[in-house]
């Protein structure tokens, strides 16, 4: 897509300050946060009064600071880690510590101590913010880590904000950043395994980035954008689509944002219907329990009169997925119904990119249901296939022929490549990484901007037709994406291979269509043939998160394919379909 919005025009400063140009920060007329669960709200005006407070005290009694004091890198804030699930006052703590010039790093109040200890490893966090019920895993983990980390317990913090003193808060200075320190300051870390497969790693976000992404995403779909939107906040705000969707474009437009703490059907059925929800930013395997659940049924009457939008990202969305939705919940296949009908709209990015790429406009006569989207303004796309080649654009005639077809192997696929002011400022404190995931533009001159000097290449292996429409058809990297969360099949290996009886071990995701998720799959080799490789999957799961559980089951091999590298063939492993799959 052609640089169609002038680079002046995106927003550059600190990302709180972009979103306080939408104009709502003073609102004092309606919730700008509600919690589900308590119904208790909070108008946009309050929100930024608790960031005030709790600005003031996070950096007085914590010494939360603008500059890292364990890092030479002027682009980082001190490291705040959040273990906080979606929560009614989440908005004003991260807009109290990036005020603050501190950068935060967005981790899972479901973490396992090990998942912890490596994020603050790989952040050099020097706080950590966690709900009460995180406290053991916290402990636990801060028993493993040599350099100091303060910590925080949400619910005192937000206690003791009754008490701050005005002083306090005049004495908090809010920092400003300039245009450039907007390029390079990094307002998050987010987590990822990344491009180029391997453990996870911190994703470094500048406040450019993430204004870019909110205001890019606006322009593509502008339908959806407005201060009547009223959004449920299933999806976590830990990942970036739940953060930049909730606590930066939500309250930037003026609109209200209902916040979910944990997945509860039946709460979120209510809340739709007790504050006329009329959007979902969703995952597929959310929409298909709506699509299917019997639960859903008797909050239909509502859900036809009130909810206009789903948006879908994160994971690949089916067709049918989408037709059985729309005839649920709208009443025709269509999704039109009396009531000005429901459009199921998806999406596609990656922490990455902050992490919108491409979407469409639910008003848009070229929308489809096997596209993930357009590419948003200031974006550029290439399609590269594995020797090399930019692949053309496709014609699409017949959408009923294209799964035949790319089975096949005919269409012109490829590596998606991408370049725009919403891609990572790179790996944090990783060359390696960054070196196999950007690739330099040759066709960069100097009046360019900057962000046009590389291209992200983003493991995903994609298909454009002719109008644009982009189709996200397989990946190149191992990631595996079960219950839309990442899961790094290097992690889960790394695992496998300390139970006594696996002698090597390989993990892929299956494709579990029913369930609109992929799941992992082990494949064992073991010391002791006779040993019931079902053992390792009761051993395995219950030492990691749900989504990170061998859903997908367990094969026993004779020896893991690999090639004389040592690098697992996990495209043979996928390959295989005759295996007998223990414990599912
Ligand atoms: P994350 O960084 O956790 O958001 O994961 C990004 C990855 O999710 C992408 O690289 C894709 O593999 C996958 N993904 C995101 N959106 C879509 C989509 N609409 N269709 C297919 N895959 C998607």
């Amino acid at each position: 897509r052609v640089e169609d919005v002038p680079l002046s025009q995106t927003f550059r400063g600190n990302i709180t300050d972009f979103v306080r140009s939408g104009g709502f920060a003073d609102d004092d007329s309606k919730p700008c946060c509600i919690d589900a669960k308590t119904g208790q709200q909070l108008t946009q005006k309050q929100v930024w009064d608790y960031a005030d407070k709790f600005r003031a005290l996070l950096h007085h009694d914590n010494n939360l600071c603008p500059f890292n004091a364990n890092t030479t890198d002027p682009a980082l804030g001190d490291v705040m880690i959040t273990l906080v699930p979606n929560h009614l006052f989440i908005t004003s703590l991260h807009f109290a510590a990036l005020d603050l010039g501190a950068t935060v790093s967005p981790g899972s109040a479901g973490y396992t101590v090990a998942e912890l200890v490596n994020q603050i490893n790989l952040t050099g966090a020097s706080l950590i913010v966690y709900t009460r019920p995180v406290f053991k895993v916290v402990r636990e983990a801060l028993a493993q880590i040599v350099v100091p980390v303060k910590i925080v317990e949400f619910e005192g913090l937000i206690e003791r904000a009754e008490f701050v003193q005005s002083h306090k808060i005049q004495s908090t200075k809010k920092v400003t950043l300039s245009p450039e320190e907007s390029y390079s300051r990094i307002a998050y870390l987010g987590m990822s395994s990344g491009t180029s497969g391997g453990l996870p790693k911190a994703v470094r976000l500048s406040h450019f980035n993430m204004a870019s992404s909110a205001e890019l995403s606006k322009r593509a779909a502008p339908s959806i954008a407005g201060s009547e939107q009223i959004a449920g906040a299933i999806i976590p705000v830990n990942h970036v689509y739940g953060l930049a969707k909730f606590l930066i474009a939500m309250p930037k437009s003026g609109a209200t944002t209902v916040f979910h703490s944990k997945f509860d059907l039946i709460e979120i059925l209510e809340a739709q219907q007790k504050y006329k929800v009329n959007m979902y930013a969703l995952v597929p395997p959310i929409i298909v329990v709506l699509a299917k659940h019997p639960a859903v049924e008797k909050y239909i009457p509502s859900l036809r009169e009130h909810l206009r939008y789903v948006s879908s990202g994160a994971a690949p969305l089916g067709a049918n997925v989408i037709e059985a939705c729309n005839k649920r919940l709208a009443g025709t296949a269509s999704g039109e119904n009396e009531f000005g009908g429901l459009k199921i709209v998806q999406g596609y990015g990656l922490t990455e990119t902050s992490p919108v790429v491409s979407t469409f406009d639910p008003n848009d006569p070229e929308r489809h249901a096997r596209s993930c989207g357009k590419l948003v303004p200031n974006t550029q796309a290439r399609i590269v296939s594995e020797d090399g080649v930019d692949q053309p654009a496709y014609e699409l005639k017949d959408l009923s022929q294209l799964e035949a077809e790319l089975k096949k192997g005919n269409l012109p696929t490829g590596e998606l490549w991408l370049r725009g002011p919403q891609i990572m400022d790179g790996y944090h404190k990783n060359d390696e990484a960054n070196a196999e995931s950007f690739v330099d533009a040759t066709d960069y001159t100097s009046n360019m901007p900057f962000y046009m000097k590389r291209w992200f290449r983003t493991g995903d292996v994609a298909l454009v037709d002719t109008l644009g429409r982009y189709m996200i058809v397989d990946r190149t990297k191992e990631m595996i994406k079960s219950m839309s969360k990442q899961v790094a099949p290097a992690e889960l290996e790394d695992i496998l291979l300390g139970h006594p009886q696996v002698a090597d071990a390989a993990v892929i995701g299956v494709q579990q269509v029913e369930k609109g998720t992929e799941a992992p799959r082990a494949f064992v080799v073991l010391r002791d043939p006779k040993f019931d490789a079902v053992e390792i999957k009761k051993w395995m799961d219950a030492q990691v998160p749900k989504y990170k559980q061998l859903h997908g089951g367990v094969v026993v091999l004779d020896a893991v394919p690999k090639n004389a590298s040592g690098k697992i063939l996990r495209r043979l492993l996928r390959q295989r379909e005759n295996d007998v799959v223990l414990g599912l």
